[in-house]
């Protein structure tokens, strides 16, 4: 196990993105200020012992994978940081539910995807391109294209941190939800496995998108070849600069920094009678009469489109609405001075208020 007490040493080469001394090295939004200590575990006792130690000293632990979504405050996290880059895939059991895949927190999440793909086992196959880490996705229970990864997981082997245990979650303890789990907002929960349970088959799971379905050429709910819903999520993903790519600012980001807001009956009246000419909102049903809307479309209509800028090179992304990006020279201060900006705005010409999707560390919105 590496300490590593100042993360400049460790820093990418391309010193015009990150400032020295900086956790903006290990997220995609290249922002964040020092860390008290840096520790890369790369095996899971590594990480334990780690995190129980400093417990026992009473310091705060920030765990950190792949830093894609994060927005880590410029003044830093003053406890001890743990980057986990922990490896491996196993497959551990079958049934006539499919295989069973057991997957260590670090391992990256979109290799897993292709892999699994390799080797004929679909249900992963829409969350295509998603930045981060294996362990990160049971946090906010991962989600796009109609797809999310409560579909398949069947268990999460977990550290607990307030009884100093090992424990196998199953789903319903998971507390699964859009974009929510009971580990996100917690600090009790070290995620070290995650198994999932996957048909072996080469059709994809029924495709639910209907942005997906339209770019396929069929009907909700039909299957297609699994390898050919990976290829066209790319696709579609890459248009709006959701797939990391060092050479494109739009994609320097969390990928979408408000969730799209679940109105109640009234809540959606009221945003029905300030439409105006804004026209009719796209809208889901979503559980108990609530009504989901998108994000972006409020944004837009409230006067932010993209390519729209802050102060200090932040920027709302080129591609996607919903993408808030620094352009290279950017801070935390700036960039949640525009999500202000566009919560303030959005709150005022529609009455909803937004919320952020990333995991903010040390600073607020
Ligand atoms: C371009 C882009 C596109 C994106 N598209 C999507 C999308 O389509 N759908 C979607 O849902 N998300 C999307 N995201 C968000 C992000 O990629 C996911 O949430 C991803 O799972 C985060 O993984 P990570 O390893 O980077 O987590 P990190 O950013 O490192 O951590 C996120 C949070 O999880 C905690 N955490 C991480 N690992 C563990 C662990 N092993 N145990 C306990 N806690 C842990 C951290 O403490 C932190 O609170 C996108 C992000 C970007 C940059």
């Amino acid at each position: 196990m590496d300490v590593v007490p100042d993360v400049s040493a460790d820093r990418p080469t391309d010193a015009s993105a990150v400032r020295a001394s900086s956790l903006g090295a290990y997220t995609t939004l290249r922002l964040g200020g020092p860390a008290g200590t840096l520790t890369v575990a790369a095996e899971p006792d590594e990480a334990v012992s780690t995190v129980r130690g400093a417990a026992r000293k009473g310091q705060p632990v920030l765990v950190l994978a792949g830093g894609s979504n994060v927005v880590i405050g410029d003044d830093g996290y003053p406890g001890t940081v743990v980057l986990l880059r922990t490896r491996g895939i196993r497959v551990v059991g079958q049934d006539d539910r499919g295989v069973l895949v057991r997957v260590a927190a670090g391992e990256p999440w979109d290799d897993l995807v292709a892999h699994t793909l390799e080797r004929g086992l679909a249900g992963l196959e829409a969350l295509s391109g998603i930045p981060g880490s294996t362990g990160a996705t049971p946090i906010q229970n991962v989600g796009a294209y109609g797809q999310e990864v409560a579909h398949t997981i069947e268990a999460v082997h977990v550290y607990d941190r307030h009884e100093d245990t090992m424990r196998v979650l199953s789903v319903p303890e998971c507390g699964f939800a859009y974009r929510s789990s009971i580990f996100k907002h917690s600090d009790r929960w070290l995620v070290l496995d995650v198994d999932f349970r996957l048909p072996e088959t080469a059709e994809s799971a029924p495709i639910r998108y209907a942005e997906l379905a339209g770019r396929l050429g069929v009907t909700a709910g039909e299957r297609v070849s699994a390898a050919r819903v990976r290829e066209t999520v790319l696709k579609l993903r890459a248009g709006k600069g959701m797939v990391l790519d060092p050479a494109d600012p739009d994609t320097r980001s969390v990928g979408s920094f408000f969730t799209n807001p679940v109105l109640s009956a009234q809540e959606w009246a009221g945003v029905q009678d300030r439409l105006v000419d804004a026209g009719e909102p796209p809208s889901w049903p979503a559980p108990n009469g609530t009504v989901k809307v998108p994000a972006a479309w409020l944004i837009e209509k409230a006067g932010f489109g993209k390519g729209y800028s802050g102060a200090d090179g932040v920027a709302i992304s080129s591609k996607h609405t919903l993408a808030l990006t620094n352009r290279g020279s950017g801070t935390t201060a700036a960039l949640l001075d525009l999500a202000r900006e566009i919560r303030n705005g959005v709150r005022d010409r529609f009455g909803v208020v937004l919320h952020p999707e990333p995991v903010l560390v040390n600073c607020a919105l």
